[in-house]
């Protein structure tokens, strides 16, 4: 092809409105509403037409409309309005400002703390499909957090030339996967900059060459995103379509794009002058940053390999975000020879020992999951459920531990209430909660104050939600019958499609088959029964997309775009095509339901029922994910049982007859009892859904929680671990070698307790326990007697209580130990046990070496 440059040539804005570009080219904008009016006021059908992408529509928009504009009052004091906001939040005190101290420390080795997150995908807003689904969302909303907290903290990803695919449901019901060129120059982004003031290019090796990428920024509040993208004519066809498609091409597209992420990424950060002490790894696409910084320790920095991985450690933070299979990368060995065989002696590793980094026994191959999990100091799950569901398909990697005691921790997801939150009900919110309740979303005292919103006023708003969402998805309907070429009857038709005084349910979310989108479709004649009442019915409206590649995911779509064409059905349950974020703020803003049915425990977390509840749409949904944590019988409707089923088939049966009992008993009849147009019992359940739900499941509890729990801790251990050229690093490697090798020796050689079988409770229980220690110092061993209660398997609610050195006899290496513990009322179990112990290690078992004891 022949080369080009590209100019862009935008209209001139008058000067007393010269500062929208600022805030176009600031997202920012997709969580202030008075931003998006600004805009929006200027010419509201263009403002449609380039899909509420503001960049765009500069670049649209006719110079005598911003004229227009400017010589308006009313425009001009709404300008002022969002720009003085916009300039408030950009300068105002934050949480970081007055926490700072704990991230830079006091005394020498001062260091500011920077937080470096990378991720695959990012949902920012509906402008640019860089997301696929709840992964990315909350990656969008997790920077949103962190711009107001005032974190420092910088994201990276890849820019996408098509994102992910555009979904056209076609004449046959079936899902079209269509792929969007996306010009880069009407975005909210701009070319990332070297210190000499050059367009950034980063490189990256691949087999045979080296691939080139451009980054690219986005600003997003206070914080920096930073893109990759490998479209250059410097890169060979191939390379380029590297950042094509978001998880599109076969498993050389996917390794190249994630050594682009990983690799690329880390460089990029470095050129850009960055030094983050904190690396947080959302997904294990982005693991292979890991490597890149092994590479940089043992290269740049000249550490032994051993000590390099203790220093990977200090500071690195692994969420996982699925249990599904699909959900984790594997790629086989001879590819992980070819592309990173030139590594292996550079590092000082044999092919073995590169393997070994994220060797899979069960699956075979080199497992991103994996990779990440053993080579990060800090991991997490995305709920307390997740949690649990991580560490127990992680516990081969600790087999003497007891379950609970895998290091591996949970965050639970939160939403960035602001971006979900619809205008109307921050108005309500604004004036039952005052003002404050937006710069402190997740204090809990302010949400109290949701119980003085009349229950009639909350009924208003939503119902005016619930009207404009039914509007919305009539037009979305007809566009797209208008474009399968459909007869005008049937365009119209639509017109009479769903009512909004109708108990309106919704489902909208990724077409993967563990989320059981077909469990209403068990039995269609109930379902009929219940959709034509002619007192009480129920319409339904469904949406969401199925990756390419999945054919089941797919056939749901279609069976449910059947059903819709039912005759029984027809403008009952309707099927909107291609699920986004626009199209999930209307459906979250405006159904009375969330219907929510995944096959528990595979959902590990989701979110979009956070975002719903917020505006006071209640969840219906599967206890797995976040909704064990967050359904207290009062805020939403639960379905199913939170325990184990034999088979897939009797939990899907089960789920099926408590989802048609709770509709038929509870939610239909609740929702339609109603005293002069309002459901008294029903708006009380929103205020609890609103009131109990919002401030714990943000993302601004999130991040304080991964700041508190891991940021914090990885930037210490960043610190600690790289003082003194790294000693602290070749001291932990030596140790955990020299301990590796004596554990053996480490024996519990009797133990004496005070404990009848029964006693009570404040009553002390003793324990002396004699151990021999063999070459190991007593420094680095810790002496617990642990206890918990009695369950199925082992024991549960395990706490671990040090003994203290009651004596040493003589030069032997048999020490006694000693200490004692009161138990509450109930059975529990006790233990002795010895772990290692340094001061240096992340958690009680960095090394998963532990001693029993086998006399009790
Ligand atoms: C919130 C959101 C998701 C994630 O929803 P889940 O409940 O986690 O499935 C996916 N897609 C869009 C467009 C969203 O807004």
């Amino acid at each position: 092809m022949f080369a080009f440059r590209t100019v862009t040539v935008i209209p001139r804005l008058p000067r007393e409105i010269n500062r929208l570009r600022e805030l176009a080219y600031n997202l920012y904008f997709s969580w202030n509403d008075c931003a998006v009016a600004l805009f929006k006021s200027i010419n509201p059908d263009l403002w449609e037409e380039v899909y509420h992408n503001p960049v765009q529509f500069l670049l649209q928009v006719d110079e005598s409309d911003l004229k227009r504009a400017a010589a308006s009052e009313n425009f001009l004091s709404q300008y002022r309005q969002a720009i003085d906001s916009f300039d408030i939040y950009m300068q105002q005190e934050t949480w970081y400002d007055k926490n700072k101290v704990k991230f830079s420390g006091a005394g020498q080795n001062q260091q500011d703390g920077l937080i470096a997150y990378f991720s695959a995908e990012f949902g920012l807003h509906e402008s640019y499909p860089t997301y696929s689904g709840g992964l990315g969302l909350l990656a969008g909303d997790h920077c949103k957090a962190a711009s107001d907290l005032g974190l420092p903290f910088v994201g990276v990803g890849l820019l996408y030339k098509h994102g992910y695919f555009t979904q056209l449901i076609n004449q046959e019901g079936r899902q079209e996967a269509h792929y969007r060129y996306q010009n880069f120059s009407a975005l909210p982004i701009t070319p990332a900059l070297d210190g000499s003031g050059r367009e950034l290019l980063v490189a990256v090796e691949l087999p045979g060459r080296q691939v080139h990428a451009r980054v690219w920024q986005i600003q997003v509040g206070r914080v920096t995103i930073y893109f990759l993208d490998a479209d250059l004519p410097v890169n060979s066809r191939e390379d380029r379509e590297l950042t094509g498609q978001l998880y599109g091409g076969d498993q050389e597209t996917r390794i190249g794009q994630e050594i682009l992420l990983g690799m690329g990424g880390v460089r990029a950060l470095r050129a850009l002058g960055y030094a983050p002490t904190v690396w947080h790894i959302n997904e294990g696409h982005a693991a292979f940053l890991l490597v890149e910084r092994l590479r940089e320790f043992v290269e740049d920095k000249g550490l032994p390999v051993g000590a390099a991985l203790e220093a990977l450690r200090a500071d690195t933070l692994f969420t996982t975000h699925t249990p599904v299979p699909a959900g984790h990368d594997i790629f086989n060995p001879e590819m992980i020879d070819r592309y990173f065989g030139y590594l292996y002696p550079r590092l000082g590793l044999n092919r073995e020992q590169f393997l070994q980094l994220a060797h899979d026994q069960d699956r075979g191959g080199f497992n991103m999951t994996l990779l990440a999990l053993k080579q990060c100091g800090f991991c997490n799950g995305v709920s307390r459920l997740h949690g649990e569901v991580t560490r127990s398909m992680f516990h081969t990697l600790y087999p003497d531990i007891p379950l609970e005691e895998v290091p591996i921790g949970h965050v639970t997801n939160g939403v960035h209430t602001l971006t979900w939150l619809a205008p109307e009900m921050r108005k309500l919110f604004n004036k039952y909660l005052g003002e404050s309740w937006r710069r402190c979303v997740s204090d809990l005292p302010d949400w109290e104050r949701v119980e003085n919103i009349p229950g009639r006023e909350l009924w208003e708003v939503h119902m005016s939600l619930k009207e404009k969402m039914v509007q919305f998805a009539r037009r979305h309907l007809v566009q797209q019958r208008v474009r399968n070429h459909e007869t005008l009857d049937r365009i119209k038709e639509v017109e009479n499609y769903l009512r909004p005084e109708v108990l309106t349910i919704g489902f909208a979310r990724r077409f993967a088959t563990y989320k059981r989108a077909g469990l209403l479709f068990r039995d269609k004649d109930r379902l009929a029964a219940l959709v034509n009442d002619q007192k009480r019915p129920v319409q339904f409206i469904f949406a969401g997309k199925a990756h390419p590649a999945d054919k089941p995911g797919q056939e749901l779509i279609k069976l449910i775009n059947d059903v819709a064409a039912d005759e029984r059905f027809r403008g009952k349950v309707v099927f909107l095509e291609n699920y986004d974020i626009n199209i999930s703020r209307y459906l979250l803003q405006g159904v009375d339901v969330w219907l929510n049915t995944p096959r528990r425990p595979l959902e590990a977390s989701g979110t979009s029922g956070m975002k719903a509840a917020v505006n006071g749409v209640l969840n219906c949904s599967v206890l797995d994910g976040w909704w064990p944590e967050a359904y207290n019988g009062r805020n939403g409707f639960a379905v199913g049982e939170d325990w184990d089923f034999p088979s897939d088939d009797a939990r899907d049966q089960h789920d099926y007859y408590s989802l048609f009992a709770l509709l038929e008993k509870v939610i239909i009849p609740a929702y339609y009892e109603q005293t002069v147009g309002v459901p008294r019992k029903w708006a009380e359940w929103m205020k609890e859904s609103i009131k109990t739900i919002t401030p714990y499941f943000s993302t601004q509890r999130m991040v304080l929680e991964y700041t508190q729990k891991y940021y914090l801790k990885a930037h210490e251990r960043s610190r600690l671990l790289s003082s003194r050229s790294y000693q602290v690093c070749h001291d932990l490697y030596r140790l955990k070698n020299f301990l590796r090798e004596n554990w053996h020796h480490v024996k519990i050689s009797g133990v004496e307790t005070s404990g009848a079988e029964s006693m009570h409770p404040e009553e002390k229980l003793t324990v002396r326990a004699t151990v021999e220690l063999g070459p190991v110092p007593r420094d680095n061993v810790c002496v617990e007697i642990v206890y918990g209660e009695v369950a199925v398997r082992g024991l549960k609610g395990i706490k671990a209580i040090p003994l203290s050195e009651a004596s040493v006899a003589g030069e032997t290496d048999r020490v006694v130990y000693a200490g004692d513990i009161s138990l509450p009322q109930g059975t529990f179990g006790y233990t002795v046990r010895v772990r290692p112990h340094s001061p240096h290690f992340a958690h009680h078992f960095e090394l998963p070496l532990v001693c029993w004891t086998s006399s009790l």
